[in-house]
């Protein structure tokens, strides 16, 4: 289509791909040096308890800080890390840092848990329960406040040995959410033998929730499917109080999003939780 469009933008748009896996393999190059030139950053955020405002657990969202091109934000540089085979180191990095700084929060508040997301790769090596263990000797945190954070796909990649990674890390005192749940595909059946803590409800489905009855409507199933199943439901990328009165109203009492707090490096949190609650 571009072509017929003449040729200015025929170029433009040719240059635009160049551009495109220019950037790319000028990030996948620097990405080898980046957890040795500590440019890693962690960001957390809050989950909020609706009504009482309290903050039940903080997600753990990493950033690369690139000398020359600035902030990458995960979305484009994970996939670039996993292509790579960069992305273990990674997530062991993130893993021991997150814990080590949240160490102190989840010593003064025994209820707060520590949220860290884990990418297929890692959650399917065999070592994941070795290097879980180390976190828990090098970091000293309490089992029991560990979150990981799985997607929906990565879950259902391989049912039968995801029921077994599952069952380990339970054992262990772990707890497991589902990311971004209902844009991949569960088997119902499946998500019943998954020992499971939480569903989060993607972020596409909550931004028009008020506005969209179809919206509305898958949302409130994933709330219902999750009460059935016993698992604790969070609405993620809440902006507006609109929102949350609604979700509320449905039936979910665990909110994420701007509208409490963008993700903020661990000594803005620490200053929120000191407080143990949230503001409006
Ligand atoms: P996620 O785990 O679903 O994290 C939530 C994302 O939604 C975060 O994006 C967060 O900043 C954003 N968000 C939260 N509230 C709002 C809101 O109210 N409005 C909008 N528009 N966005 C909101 P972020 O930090 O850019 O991370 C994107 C994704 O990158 C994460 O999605 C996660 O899948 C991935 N990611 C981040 N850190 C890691 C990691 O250490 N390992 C792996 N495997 N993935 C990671
Ligand atoms: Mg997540
Ligand atoms: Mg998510
Ligand atoms: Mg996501």
């Amino acid at each position: 289509w571009a072509k017929e469009r003449g040729k200015n933008n025929y170029q433009f748009y040719t240059s635009t791909i160049q551009d495109r896996s220019l950037r790319k393999v000028r990030l996948e190059n620097h990405l080898h040096h980046a957890l040795e030139q500590q440019e890693l950053i962690l960001y957390y955020q809050p989950q909020v308890h609706i009504e009482s405002k309290e903050i039940i657990a903080v997600e753990t969202l990493l950033r690369w800080i690139h000398p020359t091109m600035g902030l990458i934000s995960p979305e484009e540089f994970i996939p670039l890390a996993e292509e790579a085979g960069l992305i273990i180191p990674i997530e062991k990095w993130v893993l021991k840092t997150a814990c080590t700084q949240a160490g102190i929060w989840l010593k003064k508040n025994k209820t707060l848990k520590i949220a860290v997301n884990l990418s297929a790769r890692h959650f399917q090596q065999s070592s994941l329960i070795e290097t879980i263990t180390r976190t828990f000797e090098e970091t000293k945190i309490d089992p029991t406040q560990l979150e990981l954070e799985i997607t929906e796909s990565t879950a259902m990649k391989d049912p039968e040995l995801t029921i077994k990674i599952l069952n380990s890390l339970k054992s262990m005192g772990v707890s497991i959410s589902v990311d971004d749940f209902g844009t991949g595909y569960s088997s119902l059946n499946y998500l019943k033998r998954f020992p499971l803590k939480k569903l989060k409800i993607d972020r596409s489905f909550i931004s028009d929730i008020t506005s969209d009855q179809e919206d509305e409507a898958i949302v409130s199933t994933i709330i219902v499917l999750a009460k059935s199943l016993h698992l604790e439901v969070v609405g993620e990328g809440v902006e507006t109080k609109e929102q949350i009165a609604f979700l509320k109203r449905l039936g979910c009492s665990i909110v994420q999003g701007y509208y409490y707090s963008k993700p903020l490096p661990g000594t803005e949190i620490e200053k929120i939780l000191s407080k143990g609650f949230l503001t409006e």
